[in-house]
């Protein structure tokens, strides 16, 4: 099945070429953000990410800055010219993210909220679809088919790791879903390295993995003080971190574009 490519701003995800996306798990203030996202273009990722209504397992964690957030990526994407993408928890919430971001991310805890998938049916905007950590492929493919049948096909869908019995990481990544979700539905199939293992020191070999794998595109999170962040500091890369493994990752993304064409 051929892979329907879908555009958020300037990027096409799913043309044949990989593409990065990194920024912080979440935004924590406007320094922070200018400093990242300024990281982020001369790295050469095409795509920001940054949550800003973050779905904690505590009630007492961080809770993100809401729509105030949401302004800060509306100011770093304007200035850096550069597509953003954040997540809504909620049906209240999506009209805010329409105006503020390119990209809406439906996080692994709601991808079984189906009156949240149906609302952003309706709308117009790219969705990221997170893989629900307990959730067969089947099951991702028809939460992407509530956001289809509203009438909204600009779907990517994004493999986060799922949750097995190992405690060395913090889910699994499930390699075999990134071939088997774009054969399957045809849909752009991003992989999230950070949430998959919860470790720093493997987002190298599974950002490979994943590529290998055939996966449109990776998602990365970085942070300028990782062991300070108010939210998924252990998984973080440092900004020096992300530069080098931009630079690794791209070269491989290039090699493997000239070798798909012949050259
Ligand atoms: C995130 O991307 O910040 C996030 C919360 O991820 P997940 O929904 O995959 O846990
Ligand atoms: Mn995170």
């Amino acid at each position: 099945m051929d892979i329907r490519s879908v555009k958020v701003g300037n990027v096409h995800i799913g043309s044949g070429t990989s593409i990065l996306i990194a920024g912080p798990c979440s935004v924590e203030n406007i320094e922070m953000l200018r400093e990242i996202t300024a990281a982020v273009v001369e790295a050469g990722v095409a795509m920001l990410r940054g949550g800003s209504f973050k779905p904690r397992t505590s009630p007492y964690s961080f809770q993100g800055l809401g729509i105030e957030g949401f302004e800060m990526l509306d100011q770093v994407r304007r200035e850096f010219n550069i597509p953003v993408v954040s997540e809504v928890l909620a049906i209240d919430q999506i009209e805010h993210a329409v105006k503020y971001v390119d990209m809406i991310q439906v996080g692994a805890r709601n991808m079984h909220n189906f009156p949240l998938l149906s609302a952003l049916g309706r709308t117009e905007k790219p969705i990221l679809l997170k893989r629900g950590f307990m959730a067969t492929i089947e099951e991702w493919l028809m939460a992407a088919e509530y956001l289809v049948k509203e009438g909204n096909d600009r779907v990517v869908l994004c493999e986060r790791g799922i949750r097995t019995f190992e405690p060395w990481t913090r889910n699994t990544l499930d390699i075999s879903a990134v071939p088997l979700a774009r054969m399957l539905g045809g849909y752009p199939v991003i992989v999230d390295p950070s949430h998959a293992s919860g470790r720093r020191d493997l987002l190298e070999p599974l950002s490979l993995a994943g590529l290998a794998a055939g996966a449109d595109g990776i998602m990365l999170e970085v942070h300028p003080d990782p062991d300070k962040a108010l939210s998924d500091g252990g998984q973080s890369l440092s900004i020096p971190e992300l530069m080098e493994l931009a630079k690794k990752l791209l070269k491989r993304i290039a090699h493997e574009y000239s070798e798909n064409r012949g050259n």
